[in-house]
């Protein structure tokens, strides 16, 4: 048994109502320095200069995913009945710890870095953290069957289904969330009749046929999501700049170790063949970033100052699609000339989506029939279909000064 809280704590949440903790365990790892530092880290990287009011951090997304898999345990009978109590806890945990590895400014940064979150994420689950001293005083053994979830390994397949597959409570969450805080409505589908409609056949997360029309819904809000939120230009361009002044820290590091001076926080994520330490990773935040690129923006490396400033005040690249090779070309050519250095003032990026993949395996999409037969979303589902069978959606663009 699991100690339980003396009183269940409810915590007001805009997209779910409440967040209800019950178990000792969560509300310690809640608690502990590496889930707090989760305020200091917006649940999307640079979504906030174009929609200013999505500020939201990966501290409320963190305990909206751990709501949404605490009421897959409780309140559908299938997955109620499929998991033990320790297996209910672990799942929870997962839920509730699944971003703890994230660093600043979301993917952006883990491409600058090659920091993957997963890896950090058991780092931080299985090495000497507070986080795992809560998880261990609880149960011996725990922070590791909860990495185990993370990254896929746990021999309960049901776990990791509800933590991360393609209906998972990570996507429902962030999906909503991010629609509430960016004031867009495309992200919204029926959250309800999606938990309703679930069940579990042949160790496997399914979708009653009764319940296609709602996830058809939340596969056309992701859709739209990521072209007019994720996608959206003007977040990429700051993180063209972004990427850009950690390239410009590292080129000039390579050449002069202290050239950073009294600016250390960047150190261990700049150096060649260095990889950060859980202490570093822990003291880089979003509030330590922006500390750091005020004091850039003093550097007399004229680049590393622009580029800091063009961060902190919005001054961001304007964008042109990449119609073909000639483009670039041509925007390197005036960039140049303008006198800017092309290697950190011409960023090529090209993103696609597919909302929805139909992968045969247990991260699919289920539909189980009425009859009792099972099929996959995309057969059963003649929208979803016509979403995959057409091109892969892509956005090519080349970012540069004004
Ligand atoms: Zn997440």
């Amino acid at each position: 048994m699991f100690e339980k809280l003396d009183e269940i704590k409810v915590l007001r949440d805009p997209v779910h109502g409440y967040i209800h903790i019950e178990y000792k365990v969560i509300w310690d790892c809640i608690n502990s320095r590496e889930f707090q530092r989760l305020r200091r880290i917006r649940q999307q990287g640079s979504s906030f200069v174009v929609y200013h009011t999505a500020e939201h951090s990966r501290f409320g997304h963190s305990l909206g995913v751990y709501e949404i898999v605490r009421r897959m345990c409780n309140e559908i009978k299938d997955i109620d009945d499929y998991l033990s109590e320790e297996d209910k806890v672990v799942v929870m945990l997962s839920g509730l710890l699944h971003d703890i590895g994230h660093g600043p400014f979301s993917h952006t940064f883990e491409a600058i870095s090659d920091i993957k979150h997963e890896i950090y994420s058991c780092r931080i689950l299985e090495e000497d953290t507070e986080v795992h001293r809560a998880l261990e005083n609880s149960r011996r053994g725990l922070s590791s069957t909860v990495a185990s979830v993370i990254n896929h390994t746990h021999l309960n397949p049901i776990l990791a289904q509800m933590v991360s597959a393609q209906l998972d409570a990570d996507r429902m969450d962030y999906l909503l969330r991010d629609a509430y805080f960016t004031g867009t409505k495309y992200g919204e589908f029926d959250l309800e009749r999606v938990l309703r409609t679930l069940r579990i056949k042949d160790n496997t997360i399914m979708v009653k046929e009764s319940g296609v029309h709602s996830i058809e819904d939340y596969i056309m809000a992701r859709y739209h999501m990521y072209w007019q939120v994720y996608y959206h230009p003007v977040a990429r361009s700051f993180e063209c700049v972004l990427s850009a002044l950690f390239e410009r820290m590292r080129d000039l590091t390579s050449v002069n170790p202290k050239v950073l001076k009294d600016i250390t926080i960047f150190d261990d994520f700049i150096m060649h063949g260095v990889k950060p330490s859980l202490q570093s990773h822990f003291l880089l935040d979003e509030n330590s970033c922006f500390y750091g690129f005020q004091k850039l923006m003093k550097h007399e490396d004229k680049i590393l100052s622009d580029l800091a400033r063009r961060l902190l005040n919005r001054d961001l690249f304007q964008y042109q699609d990449i119609v073909d090779r000639k483009t670039i070309e041509e925007v390197t050519k005036r960039t140049t000339d303008a006198g800017y250095h092309p290697k950190y003032y011409v960023k090529v990026d090209n993103v696609r989506q597919r909302p929805y993949q139909p992968l045969g395996d247990d991260r699919s999409i289920w539909i189980l029939m009425s009859n009792g037969e099972v099929q996959e979303l995309s057969e059963g589902s003649p929208i979803v279909a016509s979403i995959i069978k057409g091109k892969n959606k892509a956005d090519n663009k080349v970012f540069f000064p004004r």
